[in-house]
């Protein structure tokens, strides 16, 4: 299997960018389909189309009916075509991204996604997850490139919702640990081929800089400023994480997440902060070294680790080895991991994971 690596054409992140978008864009069409929420035009709409005049760039706004499905994919797409727009530019959140990608992959054209908030490292990859039309996940679809441009306003994500941005934290958390499972497994990648040592990189500096900077960006974030610090999260979150997970590989983590699906009643947690307690299984069942750095960095973030703060009251052997068993799901990521893993080890891992969790609380 080959080294593959990918990765967006351009990655642009500072306060006050948004103001530029038009100038960006216009490098990629002379008229943009922007996808965007009612709430995000009343947000964005002046800042958005100031720039768009300013660099004389066309524009027509849809509105996001609020779920990534196919029925609405199939909508815009119909939408495009029958336009004169010739770039698809996506502003909001994860959804909204999610679709333009696909959009833009279905005809053939540019995308630029503009994340207003930092809460996974989905903006940066080359494919969306797709949803029923009634919220239910269906399938991932991976798309033949990478945006073209991906703009974070840190000023805008830094007033934010704080939870969101350190749920970002908890997705970028397990970056380097599953791409260092499948280095030493030597599994395949979202890239389509092997990892590489840049991906790898990358994934390291993610973990290091969350370690250096998470706890003082979340502070910063909470009294509503973008600092330095703010700046180098921001970055993990999105662009570290995102090039980390997609081209160094996903393992353990992730799958313990997928897993969780099992407990309805973790459903209205998020993303990264049910991959930040998968994080901490993943690294029980490695019995890796950074286990209590783990640890301490989430309960000092507030990432969830015990049950109790994934919202499960009922964690008796018989539900945990449910979870486990949906994670060890034959087409997931956890036989990514270098040694056989087996859903009774999962379990165990799971109620080892919430025992260290309960004891670092009670300190
Ligand atoms: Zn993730």
């Amino acid at each position: 299997m080959a080294r593959i690596f990918i990765s967006p054409s351009k990655y642009v992140q500072g306060p006050g960018e948004l103001a530029k978008l038009g100038e960006y864009v216009v490098s990629y069409g002379k008229k943009a389909l922007v996808v965007i929420s009612a709430g995000g035009i009343k947000r964005f709409g002046g800042v958005l189309e100031e720039s768009f005049k300013a660099a004389s760039l066309d524009f027509q706004y849809d509105n996001f009916n609020g779920e990534c499905s196919q029925d609405e994919i199939d909508r815009l797409v119909e939408v495009y075509r029958s336009s004169d727009t010739d770039v698809v530019v996506g502003v909001g959140g994860g959804k909204i991204f999610d679709t333009a990608k696909a959009v833009a992959s279905n005809v053939d054209a540019p995308v630029v996604i503009v994340p207003t908030i930092a809460a996974t490292d989905a903006p940066c990859s080359a494919l969306s997850v797709i949803y029923t039309p009634e919220g239910q996940f269906k399938e991932y679809q991976f798309f033949k490139a990478n945006p073209n441009l991906v703009l974070m306003d840190t000023e805008i994500i830094s007033k934010s919702p704080v939870r969101l941005s350190v749920s970002g934290m908890g997705d970028a958390l397990a970056t380097y640990f599953e791409g260092r499972a499948c280095t030493r497994s030597d599994a395949g990648t979202c890239a389509g081929g092997k990892s590489t040592g840049a991906a790898n990189a990358l994934a390291k500096l993610c973990y290091e800089t969350l370690m250096a900077e998470g706890a003082k960006a979340k502070l910063a974030l909470e009294a509503g400023v973008c600092t330095e610090s703010v700046e180098k999260v921001i970055e993990a979150n999105t662009l570290l994480s995102g090039l980390g997970f997609e081209s160094a590989g996903l393992a353990g983590a992730h799958a313990i997440h997928n897993g969780l699906t099992a407990m309805p009643e973790t459903h209205v947690l998020y993303h990264g902060e049910k991959v930040a307690f998968g994080t901490l299984v993943q690294l029980v069942l490695e019995n890796a070294d950074e286990i209590y750095e783990v640890l301490d960095f989430c309960v000092e973030v507030g990432l969830p680790v015990t049950f109790e703060q994934l919202g499960v009251k009922d964690a008796s052997y018989e539900r945990v080895l449910e979870v486990a068993k949906l994670a060890c799901a034959e087409n997931d990521t956890l036989h990514n991991m270098p040694f056989e893993v087996t859903p009774e080890k999962v379990a165990a891992a799971m109620l080892a994971a919430d025992a260290y969790g309960r004891e670092a609380l009670a300190e």
